[in-house]
């Protein structure tokens, strides 16, 4: 469904420089500069395709925040603008059920605008624990989140969060208080940090009437960030939102640097990683193939460089296509490889050899024509914990394969010596 956000706002330039805002989120705006115009705007769509309001407190035809009151009660997320940080007028937004409220005084402001409205929508599938015995505390708190989007779990002890976050791999953010039944916040914390790292998993202590040193303490027990209680509505939720982007940066980085930028599959470097690290021990039943694209370069001098990538993402496509449940990845150039955990040399290759006969009938559409391709694979299944030298076998293959005359799969036999191989063509 399209998401809209409904903005209310006394003006036009107002409303523009807002409605650009949510376009750059890439979501539709849906605009309105009085409280009568915005419940016509409202009646127009359908109510759930309203991912969130963005509303002035302050409009000609509804001067006190009648137009939040209004979006609020056909339950829409709000977050309400002000044209200053009037601590009056605060206090009037924040009685009521808003997200969040934004004074509209400088390009800060704006950018804060911006990065709330993209988090709403992050935050349906962002997880968030907070764990406390105090109800009080724990209601508020969760409350808060809620009215953020975000999936919020509430725990009552260290134990019941620690299942909590087994069962849920989308949780980003802890949020513990220090007194609990089973241990204390901060060896929580400790306890926490042998699991997941600060990048994986973000912390936060909050905690009242320690004297100054809890802060200190629960950072050096490995939290990100510290926040006394009572805390404050607005740097509570700053907090969080800025914890929570911490570690959906580091998970960009992770991914960018994972990933071979033209096709998008693992790279070279995270194909050894997922190999060694997610399969300790090889098993004795695997094996490793390497695919390369027969006279690519010819494809690039016939057509341009341009059409060499266009076919290079129709191979890795190809490829996530029928494997996949193995490791694979671009290893450079026209170069691809595949490891296949738990699987017999014979199926291998007989995969492997009908994937040969896929590429060589895929008709590949380039903006000025259509092509065939077809590739060479060389395949090993040597019984070894070593990466490098399954690696380098399966490379002899590919090479016999390429000598032979390409357009083929060529296999070494686990329990074969070296030189009695099989060609599958
Ligand atoms: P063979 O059948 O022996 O494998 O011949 P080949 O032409 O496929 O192999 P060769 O190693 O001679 O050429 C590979 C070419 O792949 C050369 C290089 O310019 C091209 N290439 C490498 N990376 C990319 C890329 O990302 N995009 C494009 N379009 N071409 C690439
Ligand atoms: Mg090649
Ligand atoms: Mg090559």
């Amino acid at each position: 469904m399209q998401q809209n956000v409904l903005i209310i706002e006394n003006g036009e330039g107002n409303l523009e420089l807002i409605a650009k805002l949510v376009r750059r989120a890439g979501l539709t705006p849906v605009g309105a500069t009085s409280l009568t115009e915005g419940k016509v705007r409202f009646s127009q769509n359908i109510p759930e395709s309203f991912l969130c309001a963005i509303v002035a407190y302050s409009l000609p035809d509804a001067p006190q925040g009648q137009a939040i009151d209004f979006t609020a009660n056909a339950f829409i997320p709000t977050i309400a603008t002000t044209e200053t940080l009037d601590s009056g007028i605060r206090d009037k937004v924040l009685e009521r059920d808003v997200v969040d409220y934004v004074p509209k005084e400088n390009s800060q402001n704006y950018d804060y605008l911006s990065r709330l409205i993209t988090r709403l929508e992050k935050n349906k599938s962002t997880g968030v624990i907070v764990v406390s015995t105090n109800r009080i505390l724990r209601t508020r708190t969760i409350a808060l989140l809620q009215r953020h989007n975000f999936m919020a779990f509430e725990c009552l002890t260290a134990t019941d969060a620690m299942h909590t976050l087994s069962e849920h791999n989308h949780i980003r953010l802890v949020i513990t208080d220090n007194t609990l039944p089973d241990m204390t916040g901060t060896q929580f914390v400790a306890s926490l940090r042998k699991a997941f790292s600060k990048e994986q998993l973000a912390i936060m202590g909050v905690a009242g009437g320690q004297g100054m040193l809890m802060s200190a303490h629960f950072i050096k027990s490995g939290a990100n960030d510290f926040l006394r209680l009572p805390y404050c509505h607005e740097e509570f939720l700053c907090r969080v939102m800025q914890n929570v982007e911490y570690i959906e940066s580091v998970e960009e980085i992770r991914r960018v640097a994972n990933t071979d930028y033209l096709t998008g599959l693992p790279n070279r470097r995270h194909f050894f990683y997922m190999v060694t690290v997610q399969h300790q021990f090889l098993s004795e039943h695997h094996a490793l193939a390497l695919i390369d694209l027969d006279f690519f370069k010819s494809i690039n001098d016939t057509h341009g460089h341009d059409a060499g990538d266009i076919v290079l993402k129709a191979m890795a496509a190809l490829i996530e296509f029928y494997f996949p449940d193995e490791i694979i990845s671009r290893f450079g150039g026209e170069e691809f490889c595949i490891y296949l955990p738990n699987t017999p040399i014979e199926e291998a290759c007989q995969r492997l050899e009908d994937f040969r006969k896929v590429v060589e009938s895929e008709v590949i559409q380039l903006p000025s024509t259509d092509i065939k391709v077809t590739c060479s694979i060389g395949v090993s299944g040597a019984v070894t914990q070593r990466v490098d030298n399954l690696l380098s076998l399966a490379d002899k293959q590919l090479y016999a394969a390429k000598n032979n005359g390409r357009n083929q799969v060529m296999c070494e036999q686990p329990d074969s010596s070296p030189l009695e191989q099989v060609s599958l063509l």
